[in-house]
């Protein structure tokens, strides 16, 4: 009768998945959390750069995520940026080395500075990479083809742009798919993408460069409320924060106006949104009584080297 019984609960477990029994599931680190020039930025000289000028501990690095799926031993990053090289190596820190150090693909939102420029180490002069997948949604792919040096990297097949089209799911493994969406954005050379990402326990959404809410046409108090985990353009803390400098040329939602369109949202909701992609001058990067605000309002803050 025993063994009768242990019988049938072995072959029961056989069939269960097996992410069920491995320790990890598929996560996010986040790699970086300042706007595309990093912080502190070039050439400040104001309060805001010198105090993470004089401690380290305060620097960010530029939006970045790292994909992790445990059960594949495969990861994916969010983003090249100018800081890639420091990423790559933060990632291996937290994660022990024991993923590979490249990752399986990297995803590239759109052609402004902070977003695709790590994609250089990649080529002859750093790493001469072999067949790396970059994907992108159609206008970055073209743009990475017919732009040196990026046109270089792609001849010489050190990354090979593979496309995304809007709305359709890229499969990464059984348990990982990617949805691509295009958001209103200052598109120069290419659209803008977002991202979500479903695991088989959460979904995660991405969106680090938009320029208004009310720009969109969908809402995201309804996006917010699906997922699990939203990093959020959180470039700019308030109206006003760069001095003199016109504002409505670089437009993002200001975190104090996502914060007033989500007032009659529960804390359930609100707690999902972490503000990512600050500017260097926005002080919920240095001042703790703005941080206490955005938090005791039922916000988060994305956090460097945090696992989400
Ligand atoms: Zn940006
Ligand atoms: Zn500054
Ligand atoms: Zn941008």
């Amino acid at each position: 009768m025993v063994r009768v019984i242990f019988s049938f609960v072995f072959s029961f477990l056989m069939f269960l998945p097996a992410s069920l029994f491995s320790q990890e599931e598929p996560h996010i680190i986040v790699l970086g959390t300042a706007q595309d020039g990093g912080y502190p930025h070039m050439g400040c000289t104001k309060e805001c750069c010198k105090m993470a000028w004089k401690d380290p501990s305060m620097r960010r690095y530029v939006v970045s995520l790292a994909l992790v799926d445990p059960i594949s031993q495969q990861w994916y990053l969010f983003e090249a940026t100018p800081d890639i090289k420091e990423q790559l190596h933060l990632f291996r820190q937290l994660t022990s080395g024991k993923y590979d150090y490249l990752p399986r693909a990297v995803f590239v939102s759109h052609a402004h500075i902070g977003h695709y420029p790590g994609l250089m180490q990649f080529g002859r002069e750093v790493m001469n990479t072999r067949g790396l997948t970059v994907y992108t949604m159609p206008r970055m792919k073209k743009f990475l083809e017919s732009n040196g040096p990026w046109d270089q990297l792609v001849r010489l097949q050190n990354i090979v742009p593979v496309e995304i089209s809007n709305g359709s799911e890229l499969a990464l493994s059984g348990e990982i798919t990617i949805k691509c969406f295009p958001v209103p954005h200052r598109d120069e050379y290419s659209e803008t993408a977002a991202y979500e990402i479903n695991t088989l326990t959460k979904k995660y959404l991405f969106i680090p460069d938009i320029d208004k809410w009310c720009k969109w046409n969908e809402n995201i108090a309804d996006k917010v409320k699906t997922c699990d985990i939203a990093f959020v353009d959180g470039t700019f803390y308030s109206e006003g924060e760069l001095g003199g400098r016109n504002m409505e040329e670089i437009p993002h939602p200001f975190i104090v106006e996502t914060i007033e369109l989500f007032t009659n949202e529960d804390k359930q909701t609100t707690e999902k949104i972490h503000f990512i992609h600050l500017n260097h001058s926005n002080p919920a990067l240095f001042d703790d009584a703005v941080k206490r605000s955005i938090i005791n309002k039922g916000f988060s803050l994305a956090e460097q080297a945090r696992r989400y």
